[in-house]
This record gives structure tokens, C-alpha cells and sequence, in this order.
């Protein structure tokens, strides 16, 4: 059976009174369909304005962080151009150091591989931030190539430290005078032109003789037209030679620098006064020991 209407009685406690109230099932229906409507309508309401003003706290705390990052990423973006100008001065130093000490220059595909200026303007929602990536990507290998070049050079530098070491570059006696030149002279034994191999120097027995370069001692001998004789091999096809000697001051074998007193000039051999007759040579041949004095490494000084 279907309920179309009851009734509603109501009986306050203590009282006689009492009230009757009719009620029809689809007035009943109508109150809670409209109590329902009201009750969805406001809660969704309230859920909508709640999840607006949360989000609208949510963008803004995401704004505030935006303009942030965006004032970091500027401010890095900057000190980024500012370090590439670096090491692109870097690279022009480095590149007036090698040619420098004659070495090749670099390649220029891989200079430019780190070549600086402005970063470009970020387009449309990029950040720049890959451009900053890419530009301190390119940073790092041009570190890296810089860094590998200073190595070369460092070691082109010792090398050719090594190399001025070795090569002939003093006067061998303190003072004295040139008595024979590099050339063809007359001899004074048979009075005839005959070749000089070296440059003579006249001076007082006893007088400390140094070695032109750092060098082994090759000999360290007498021998009957050179007598006391030193022979010192420098390296890179350098040799000296020190003859009329009155004594040794170094042994065959021995290692010694420039300017390292090797013997005391004297008159042996064949001989007309205390001299000291000095050859160089280079690949076995007799050069002018005049080319081989150079002043900055003068550590005998005229008197
Ligand atoms: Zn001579």
C-alpha cells in the first residue's frame, strides 16, 4: 500500500495540549528535496571559495618564488658572461704564450668551441636556463683545452730551459785578451796560414777556466799539440774545448754546470805562452766562439 499523506502529532510533555498536523508525502518530498538543494548548493559553494583561496595563495607563493628564480637566473646568466670574457682573455694569453715559445697555435674550431659575448635572449617560455647550461658546458672545455695548453707550454718552457743550459753562452776565462782569432792565421811555429779552430786568450797561468755550458766531460787527458785538454759534450750536438791546461779541475765522466771551474790555463802542448785555446763545435763542426758569448751570460767579467 502506498502512503500518500499522515499524520504529524505533536505532544509537548506537561501540557494537555496537542496539535495535529496533516502532512501530504509529496509536500514531504518537495521540503526535502528543496532542504537538499540548499544544503548542496552551500556546501559546494563553500568547497569553491575555500579551493579558490587556496589556490590563489598557491599562485601567489609560486609568483613570488618566479620572480625570485628569475632575478637568480639573471643575476647567474650575468656571472656566466662575465666568466666567459675571462676565459676568453685567458685563451689570448695563453695563445700569445705559445707563440711565445714557438709553439704551434691552437686550432681555431677548438677556440671557438669556448668563445664568449651575450647569452641569447630566452624565447617564448624557455627560461634560459639551458643556454646558461650549454655556455658553462662550453666553459668547462675550454678550461680543460686552456688548462692542457699551460701544460705544453710549462713543458716547452723547461725544455728550452734545458736546451739554453746546454748551449755554449760564456766567456770561458775572466778577462784577458784575444790573442788569436777563429780563422786562418799564421802559425807562429812554422810562420805559415794555416786554420785556427778557435779563438785564443791570452792570460796569466793559473787563471780559472769555466765550463761554457752544463755539459759531461768527454776528456780530461794530455795530448801533444793540445796538451792539458778538456773536451765537454753539452748535448743537442754541442762540444767544448779547453787546451794548454796546467791542471785539471774536473775528471772524464763528470757532470758539471756553467760556469763551474773545469781546469787553470797554462801553457802545455804546443804552446808559446799561458793561453787558453777554446773550440766549440756543433754536429762535429768548428763554429767561431765569438757567436757563442753572449753578454746576459757573461759570468767572467773583464777585470
Ligand atoms: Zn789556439
Amino acid at each position: 500500500m502506498k502512503i500518500r499523506r499522515f499524520k504529524l502529532i505533536y505532544l509537548p510533555e506537561g501540557t494537555s495540549l496537542k496539535r495535529e498536523f496533516n502532512i501530504q508525502m509529496k509536500h514531504l518530498w518537495i521540503v526535502l528535496s528543496l532542504v537538499l538543494t540548499c544544503f548542496l548548493v552551500l556546501s559546494s559553494g563553500t568547497a569553491y571559495i575555500l579551493n579558490n583561496w587556496f589556490n590563489a595563495k598557491k599562485v601567489s607563493t609560486l609568483m613570488f618564488k618566479n620572480t625570485r628564480l628569475e632575478k637568480q637566473l639573471k643575476a647567474a646568466r650575468d656571472k656566466v658572461e662575465y666568466m666567459g670574457q675571462k676565459v676568453d682573455h685567458l685563451a689570448r694569453s695563453n695563445g700569445e704564450l705559445r707563440a711565445y715559445v714557438h709553439l704551434p697555435v691552437l686550432d681555431t674550431d677548438l677556440l671557438k668551441m669556448g668563445i664568449g659575448g651575450a647569452l641569447p635572449a630566452p624565447i617564448g617560455d624557455s627560461t634560459g636556463a639551458e643556454d646558461l647550461i650549454s655556455r658553462l658546458d662550453q666553459m668547462e672545455r675550454q678550461i680543460g683545452l686552456q688548462e692542457n695548453s699551460l701544460a705544453e707550454i710549462e713543458s716547452q718552457l723547461a725544455d728550452q730551459e734545458k736546451m739554453l743550459r746546454s748551449l755554449p753562452s760564456i766567456r770561458p776565462v775572466n778577462g784577458g785578451a784575444f790573442s788569436s782569432y777563429f780563422g786562418k792565421r799564421r802559425d807562429p811555429f812554422t810562420g805559415r796560414w794555416e786554420p785556427h779552430m778557435g779563438l785564443d786568450i791570452n792570460t796569466h797561468s793559473g787563471a780559472p777556466i769555466y765550463a761554457a755550458a752544463d755539459g759531461k766531460v768527454l776528456h780530461a787527458s794530455r795530448e801533444p799539440a793540445y796538451g792539458n785538454v778538456v773536451v765537454i759534450d753539452h748535448g743537442h750536438g754541442y762540444r767544448t774545448l779547453y787546451a794548454h791546461m796546467s791542471r785539471f779541475a774536473c775528471t772524464k765522466g763528470e757532470q758539471v754546470k756553467r760556469g763551474e771551474v773545469i781546469g787553470y790555463v797554462g801553457s802545455t802542448g804546443r804552446s808559446t805562452g799561458p793561453h787558453l785555446h777554446y773550440e766549440v763545435r756543433r754536429h762535429n763542426k768548428h763554429q767561431n766562439p765569438l757567436d757563442y758569448m753572449f753578454e746576459g751570460f757573461q759570468v767572467a767579467r773583464l777585470p
